[in-house]
């Protein structure tokens, strides 16, 4: 006989989208609905709306659903469903989106910070399925990250641990949101890096990425650069190469404290392909501890699309 799929609802909270979906344990999105946060009316609209969402997956579903993963921003309890300060989400200082949620629809919450779920996600389904332990890095407008250690999400004491971002790789570096200075964030960060491309790109002027950019800095994104450095600009390849050569620097120090040498890289700015993962991992086998050095991989993240519903459905199956 078959084996029968169970199924889940995954539900990526983010500051102005709430995307939910039924998602089987095969890793298929079956249903997926996504809807305003509305996070400027405060907490108890933003929960009505996730409620609201919940309802409209429920209808006229077939599906038996096992539990509801929530991928949230912020730091989120462990095991108790509390989310603390999330950013981008005025007004919540602690909101127990566990409990709110459970109240309504019976059935198990599992909530997590959303870089933990992507991770947990690629543990399930994706590029981390083969492995014990890994680090996963989401390159977007911030870096997350999540550490999974013996195919579990390593915590810490209060569930703020995995901030990779937050890594500082030079102590005069540019101050970075966070409050301190020169974090990977700072330097690999969407606004952060268009910023620092912009300004060296002023002193290059035979680069191809003028042209893309119609003469216009404004333009300059990611995709710009990548399309330059494909067609062989030197200067857009640069980027791409200092961009791993940040990140690989940052890597080692969690390679030579942890042990663990394998990195699952996800987001936006990980478009940049193969280029950037050849660069972190050129810099990380020359640099972490002579023994380790073999045994280092970089990955891309297999989850693209609905990533974060996923992720946070992934957190249900991971549990039963
Ligand atoms: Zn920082």
């Amino acid at each position: 006989m078959p084996k029968e799929e169970k199924y889940a609802i995954g539900i990526d909270l983010g500051g102005t989208s709430i995307k939910l979906g039924i998602v089987s344990d095969s890793g298929r999105t079956h249903k997926k609905i996504k809807i305003s946060t509305e996070a400027e009316k405060g907490p108890k609209k933003v929960i009505e709306n996730i409620k609201t969402g919940i309802r409209e997956l429920y209808k006229n579903s077939k599906y038996k659903i096992e539990g509801i993963g929530i991928g949230c921003p912020g730091v989120v309890t462990p095991g108790k469903g509390i989310v603390e300060n999330p950013p981008n989400l005025p007004g919540w200082e602690k909101v127990n989106v566990g409990r709110l949620i459970y109240h309504e629809f019976e059935k198990e919450v599992y909530v997590d910070n959303d870089a933990n779920a992507a991770a947990i996600g690629e543990l399930t389904f994706g590029s981390g399925k083969r492995y014990r332990s890994f680090i996963m890095i989401t390159l977007g407008t911030g870096v997350g990250g999540g550490v999974v250690m013996d195919k579990k999400i390593y915590h810490g004491d209060y569930g703020a641990a995995g901030e990779i971002g937050h890594i500082s790789i030079n102590y005069k570096g540019p101050k970075c949101n966070c409050g301190s200075y020169g974090c990977i964030e700072a330097y690999a960060g969407n606004q952060y890096l268009r910023q620092r491309v912009r300004r060296q790109l002023k002193k290059h002027p035979e680069s191809k990425l003028w042209k893309l950019i119609d003469d216009d800095l404004s333009k300059v994104s990611p995709r710009k650069i990548q399309t330059a450095a494909e067609m062989g600009d030197k200067f857009g390849q640069s980027v791409i190469e200092e961009l791993g050569l940040h990140l690989g620097s940052a890597f080692t120090s969690l390679v030579n404290v942890l042990d663990i040498s394998v990195f699952i890289i996800g987001g936006g700015i990980a478009g940049f392909g193969n280029p950037l993962f050849a660069s972190i991992e050129k810099t990380l086998r020359a640099r972490v501890m002579a023994p380790i050095s073999p045994r280092v991989k970089v990955l891309p993240a297999r989850l693209k699309n609905d990533a974060g519903i996923k992720g946070a459905s992934a957190l249900v199956f991971h549990h039963t």
